[in-house]
């Protein structure tokens, strides 16, 4: 179980694409449960303003520090409460200045109990306060978007699907791509032909050890062709 909460100042964007489907039944279920906190409920300006000009100049605003550490602080206090109040909540704030995002770390986080997601938009937020609350700045890629909701929603996606419970079948997590170091082997439904183009005999022959036998060739010639860099690490651990 992961409770995730995500401040952020759009909180009907993250909560419309985290609460469908496999997600949405999750959290229905209570294997997970996700929460949207919006930064601007906590800003002491009367006219409702959580961003400001930069110092030095610049061109854009700034999400200011006060508004983003009260959000987080109602947050903590409220996982005090509940439970163990001594443990540090991991606070990732997404940005394209962290880390980069991978598989490993998701698997990572999925066994933390609490996880708080922090959202900028506009030019970011005030340094200050990210030195104060943040334990962790991730990425999802060299490349700028408008605002940390798509990239909280992408990791919260990525790491509640390893969450115990939440994919029925647990086999899937394993095989899929970048379990095992690999990419994940082509798959075929119904029908056995379609657009003349023929389901490969062996996935019919029902011989398990042939059928993996084959998925394991296809994941590394996949993986070599595509991923090079992937393979190369893979092939270092398994010689
Ligand atoms: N001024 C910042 C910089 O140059 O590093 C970029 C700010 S960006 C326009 C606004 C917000 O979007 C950021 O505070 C961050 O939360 C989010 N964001 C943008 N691109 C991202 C990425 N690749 N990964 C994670 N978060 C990102």
């Amino acid at each position: 179980m992961v409770n995730f909460h995500i401040l952020t100042l759009f909180p009907e964007m993250v909560m419309q694409g985290l609460n469908t489907s496999i997600l949405g039944r999750a959290a229905a279920r209570g294997d997970i449960s996700i929460e949207a906190v919006n930064i601007r409920d906590y800003t002491e300006n009367k006219h409702g303003r959580v961003d400001d000009y930069t110092y030095g100049g610049g061109a854009g605003m700034l999400m200011q520090a006060q508004p983003v550490y009260d959000a987080y602080r109602a947050v903590v206090d409220r996982i005090s409460q509940n439970g163990d109040g001594n443990k540090k909540t991991r606070v990732i704030y997404v940005t394209p200045q962290g880390k980069p995002f991978r598989q490993e770390m998701a698997q990572e986080l999925s066994k933390e109990e609490e996880l708080i997601f922090l959202c900028g938009h506009y030019e970011g937020i005030d340094e200050r306060v990210l030195e104060e609350i943040v334990t962790d700045e991730i990425s999802i890629g060299d490349y700028v978007l408008t605002g940390g909701e798509l990239p909280a929603m992408v990791m919260v996606d990525a790491i509640a699907r390893l969450v115990p419970g939440v994919l029925h079948n647990d086999e899937s997590a394993e095989t899929e791509s970048f379990g095992n170091g690999l990419l994940e082997y082509p798959q075929y439904s119904r029908p056995e032909i379609w657009h003349d183009k023929q389901v490969p005999q062996v996935l019919l022959s029902g011989d398990h050890a042939k059928v993996d036998a084959w998925r394991l060739e296809q994941a590394l010639m996949r993986t070599k062709e595509r991923r090079p860099d992937l393979y190369e690490k893979y092939m270092d651990t398994h010689r």
